[in-house]
C-alpha cells in the first residue's frame, strides 16, 4: 500500500499503455531529432526504451515528419505520440499514419472546427488526444480577464477545452497544464484536478539545463505527485532525453511510486575516503543502466564505515587503501584489487539482477497459473 493516495481518474490508452490512477505512473519522453530522419530518430527511441521510457513523443512540424511515422512505429516497441502545433492537417496526417495519440494545443490550432476534425478522426481510429495548455497559448479573452497567464487562467482554459470536447462527444483525453515556474504549474494542476477525472500528464515546461531542470522538475512534480496528481510524467531538460527518463524514475522512486533499475548509493566522502567515489559511482550507473529490476548498489569511500552505512544495499564496494572490499547485503564476500573492482561489481550486480528477475517471473507465472 503506497503512502500516496492517487487522485481517481478514468483510464486512457496510448497504444498498449494504460494511463490513469489504476495504473502505474507512466514515464515518457520526447525525441530531439528531426523526425523525418528515421534512422536517427529510431536509434534515439531505442536508447530511451533501454532506460525505461514507456511512451515516446516526436515532433511533427512537417508533412515529411508525419510521413515518417509508419516506419518509425514499425521499428520501435513503445507507443508513439505525434506532437503537432498550428496545423490541424498535420495532426490528421499523423493520425492516418498510425500515431497512437496526438498532442495538440487547441490554443494554437485555430478555429474550433479544425480541432473537431482532429477529434473526429481520432475517434474513428480509437486513439487518445493529449490536450496541452501552457502559459504561451491562453486565449486572448481569458488572458485579458486575468491580466497574466495565472494558474487560474491555465485551469479555466483546460476546463473549457474539456467541456468543448465533451460537447462533441469526445472524452478519450488526457490533459497537461504547464508553466515554466513550479508555482504556476502546481496551482493550475491542482485547480484542474479538483474538477475533472481526466488523467493528467505532469511536467515543468522548459525546465532548463541538467541540474536546474532536474531540481525544478523534482520539486514541481514531487509536490503534485505527493498530492496524488499525475498519471504520466515527462521531465523536460535541455540535454539528451535519456537523462529525462532516468530523472523521472528517480523522482518516482523517491516517492515510492515506481521502482525501476539501479539506484546507486554513494557516500558523500569525508577525511577517511581512499578512492575516487564520484567517478566510480558515475561509471557504475552508466554500466548498469540496462538493468530493469530494482537494485541498490553502493559505492563507499572507506571500509571502516562503508559496508555498515550501506548494509541495505544489494551489492557494494568500499575503498580500503590499495584494494576494495566487495559486500552483499552488508556482508563482506571478497577483497578486490583496484583494477578488478569495477568489473567485478558490475558482474555481481548483473548476477543479482538476473536472479531477482527470475524470481519475479516465477512469481508472475505462479500467479497466472494459480486457481
Ligand atoms: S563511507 Fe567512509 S569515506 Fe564515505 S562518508 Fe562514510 S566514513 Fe566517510
Amino acid at each position: 500500500m503506497s503512502w500516496i493516495e492517487r487522485r481517481k481518474t478514468r483510464t486512457v490508452w496510448v497504444g498498449s499503455v494504460p494511463i490513469g490512477s489504476s495504473h502505474p505512473v507512466v514515464v515518457q519522453s520526447m525525441t530531439n531529432t528531426f523526425t523525418e530522419d528515421v534512422d536517427t530518430t529510431v536509434a534515439q527511441i531505442k536508447e530511451l526504451e533501454r532506460v525505461g521510457c514507456e511512451v515516446v513523443r516526436v515532433a511533427v512540424p512537417s508533412v515529411k515528419a508525419a510521413e515518417a511515422l509508419p516506419e518509425i512505429k514499425r521499428r520501435i516497441s513503445i507507443p508513439l505520440i505525434a506532437d503537432v502545433h498550428f496545423d490541424h492537417k498535420l495532426a490528421l496526417l499523423a493520425i492516418e499514419n498510425g500515431a497512437d495519440c496526438v498532442r495538440i494545443n487547441p490554443g494554437n490550432i485555430g478555429e474550433w472546427w479544425k480541432v473537431k476534425e482532429i477529434a473526429k478522426l481520432a475517434a474513428e481510429r480509437g486513439i487518445s488526444i493529449r490536450v496541452g495548455v501552457n502559459s504561451g497559448s491562453i486565449p486572448k479573452e481569458v488572458l485579458r480577464r486575468y491580466g497574466a497567464p495565472t494558474p487560474e487562467a491555465l485551469a479555466e482554459t483546460a476546463l473549457d477545452y474539456a467541456k468543448r470536447f465533451e460537447d462533441i462527444g469526445f472524452t478519450n483525453l488526457k490533459f497537461s497544464l504547464k508553466g515554466s515556474e513550479v508555482k504556476t504549474t502546481v496551482i493550475a494542476n491542482k485547480l484542474f484536478a479538483k474538477k475533472t477525472d481526466y488523467p493528467i500528464h505532469i511536467g515543468i515546461t522548459e525546465a532548463g539545463t541538467f541540474i536546474s531542470g532536474a531540481v525544478k522538475s523534482a520539486v514541481g512534480m514531487g509536490i503534485l505527485l505527493y498530492e496524488g496528481i499525475g498519471d504520466t510524467v515527462r521531465v523536460s531538460l535541455s540535454t539528451h532525453p535519456k537523462e529525462e527518463v532516468k530523472i523521472a524514475y528517480k523522482i518516482l522512486s523517491a516517492l515510492e511510486l515506481r521502482k525501476r533499475g539501479v539506484e546507486v548509493i554513494s557516500c558523500p566522502t569525508c577525511g577517511r575516503c581512499l578512492v575516487d567515489v564520484e567517478t566510480l559511482a558515475e561509471e557504475v550507473e552508466r554500466r548498469l543502466e540496462h538493468i530493469e529490476v530494482p537494485l541498490k548498489i553502493a559505492v563507499m569511500g572507506c571500509a571502516v564505515n562503508g559496508p555498515g552505512e550501506a548494509s541495505f544495499a544489494d551489492v557494494g564496494i568500499a575503498g580500503a587503501g590499495d584494494y576494495f572490499i566487495l559486500f552483499v547485503k552488508g556482508k563482506v564476500i571478497d577483497k578486490l584489487s583496484q583494477e578488478e573492482a569495477l568489473e567485478r561489481l558490475v558482474k555481481e550486480a548483473e548476477r543479482v539482477a538476473e536472479e531477482r528477475k527470475a524470481q519475479e517471473d516465477g512469481l508472475y507465472r505462479g500467479a497466472e497459473t494459480s486457481p
